[in-house]
């Protein structure tokens, strides 16, 4: 069963366009889209969201981002396992 996503996924099965959930940003082309939130005041010292934090960086670089399984790694492990139950069928 797989999650039903029209988000684009790099070889690596980070994020190429579409949303990281882990890291709660958007993505396009692989890198980290800005949020559009408030500019904060000078005195805050810390971002309003991860997309603040890490806008314009290659998602894949940034740590605890989401990497899912892509169409070619479900089917290679779906081949695997109907070649291991096959196997398995022909042992008496
Ligand atoms: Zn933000």
């Amino acid at each position: 069963m797989s999650r039903q996503s029209s988000d684009e996924l790099a070889p690596d099965g980070s994020i190429l366009n579409g949303y990281d959930y882990n890291l709660q940003v958007w993505v396009r082309k692989g890198v980290v889209l800005q949020c559009y939130h408030p500019v904060p005041p000078p005195e805050q010292t810390t971002y309003c969201c991860n997309a603040a934090r890490y806008v314009d960086k290659r998602v894949r670089d940034v740590l605890d981002h989401e990497v899912r399984e892509t169409d070619s790694a479900i089917t290679a492990r779906l081949s695997r396992e109907y070649q291991r139950n096959y196997k398995r069928n022909l042992t008496p």
